[in-house]
């Protein structure tokens, strides 16, 4: 086993031996521009890009002309809010998403309350979920999109996605789901789960950095979208651009990959992570969970150590890469909103660790992060004033000062 342990998958990934392996002839011999119309080196990039839009299609189960390449799922995020905004503009100028969306969303929709619309930021359930009694009663005359994640990328909570299309259709309003960590992990159906929008990316499921995906339905309805990027027309004129044809063909074999092995990775992971958190929890107290006890994501898993600072605990763990509760904007450390959102508290959401297990995860690896988590918390936890104290005055007898 090699050290440092990658534990971080909600991050990024590595990209896929085979996946790295159907791109490099992209930059060698099929160097071409998938737009060039004029000679072979043109055609066969385009037939490339063909091919990675068909295995893209087949893992969310929509048609290839529905798939609209961008850079990433930020970029994605941002041209589904402020394309529907902009394009809809006549329709109405209201959007319902959730407080515990990622920062492309929220962000986007922030900037956009400042040129006149108006946003609802619903809450969610102790375990991250949206309620669908309350999404209904947000919606108005005014409703033109309704933007909810597929799952969380801090406590892998996993959305009601197929409910909120089939109300959002039934009240005439468009959805859009950020799909980045789903996708490839849990099915996704456009058709079934009666969604207009959706956002990938590549490098969440072991495909290059730099690409993604928007899927913009055509049919039932033919979902209408401003260009956030402009110039040749490529991409049916929502995002101009010469495609990054080696990405994008990367990201077609990740899909291939996601697909074929979904049922059995998910099972393996999920043991796994079961594994992880049965290992913690019999050797520690005072540690809890954030998120869904079993629903979510297979390879998540977020835990609150009480008494500690997720901060000083991945300082400790130098050779085990995870991530702390202040994940998405580790440049500040303000606590996560996605944990401050379940009602944890403060002291929980700073001594949060979430742990992202993935493909090449292995069971030695498991037991190596057991090993180290138990042995750092308690040395932390030994020098902690408030723990002494916790510990000689249980269950909230007062302490006589
Ligand atoms: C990673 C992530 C993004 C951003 O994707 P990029 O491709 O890195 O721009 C957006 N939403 C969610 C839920 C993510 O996990």
């Amino acid at each position: 086993m090699k050290t440092p342990i990658y534990m971080d998958h909600h991050a990024t990934t590595p990209v896929d031996p085979a996946v790295l392996a159907e791109m490099m002839p992209c930059f060698e011999e099929a160097f071409g521009n998938a737009a060039s119309r004029n000679h072979s080196f043109g055609w066969a990039a385009e037939e490339l890009v063909e091919k990675a839009r068909e295995r893209i299609a087949r893992l969310i189960h929509c048609s290839p002309k529905e798939i609209v390449f961008t850079s990433g799922a930020t970029e994605s995020d941002n041209l589904a809010i402020r394309g529907v905004a902009e394009a809809y503009r006549s329709d109405g100028n209201h959007v319902v998403t959730l407080v515990t969306e990622h920062p492309a969303v929220l962000d986007t929709a922030r900037s956009l309350e400042k040129v006149g619309l108006e946003v609802t930021y619903l809450p969610v359930d102790p375990t991250g979920r949206v309620e669908l009694a309350r999404l209904g009663k947000a919606i108005t005359d005014k409703t033109i999109l309704i933007t909810i994640m597929a799952a969380n990328n801090e406590i892998g909570t996993i959305q009601p996605i197929a409910e909120i299309g089939k109300l959002a259709h039934e009240r005439g309003v468009i959805f859009h789901t950020d799909a980045a960590q789903a996708a490839g992990k849990i099915p996704l159906d456009c058709q079934a789960m009666e969604i207009d929008l959706m956002s990938l990316s590549a490098h969440k499921m072991y495909g290059p950095k730099g690409v993604g995906a928007l899927y913009v339905r055509r049919r039932g309805p033919r979902v209408r979208l401003s260009p956030l990027i402009h110039g040749g027309g490529h991409e049916r004129g929502f995002r101009s651009g010469t495609l990054n044809v080696p990405a994008i063909v990367g990201f077609g074999k990740a899909c291939e990959i996601a697909l074929e092995g979904m049922e059995t990775e998910s099972k393996r992971i999920r043991s796994l992570r079961d594994r992880l958190h049965q290992g913690i929890t019999s050797r520690l107290a005072d540690v809890t969970l954030n998120g869904q006890p079993t629903e979510g994501l297979a390879g998540n898993l977020n835990l609150s150590f009480a008494y500690v600072e997720g901060e000083s605990l991945l300082m400790g763990m130098r050779d085990v890469a995870v991530s702390s509760g202040s994940a998405c904007t580790s440049a500040t450390l303000e606590p996560s909103h996605v944990l401050l959102a379940l009602g944890i508290g403060d002291d929980l959401a700073h001594a949060s660790i979430r742990f992202g297990l993935g493909r090449f995860t292995t069971e030695e690896e498991v037991d190596y992060v057991i090993e180290r988590v138990v042995k750092e918390v308690n040395r932390l936890r030994e020098m902690s004033p408030l723990y002494g104290e916790s510990k000689r005055h249980p269950r909230g007898a007062t302490p006589r000062r």
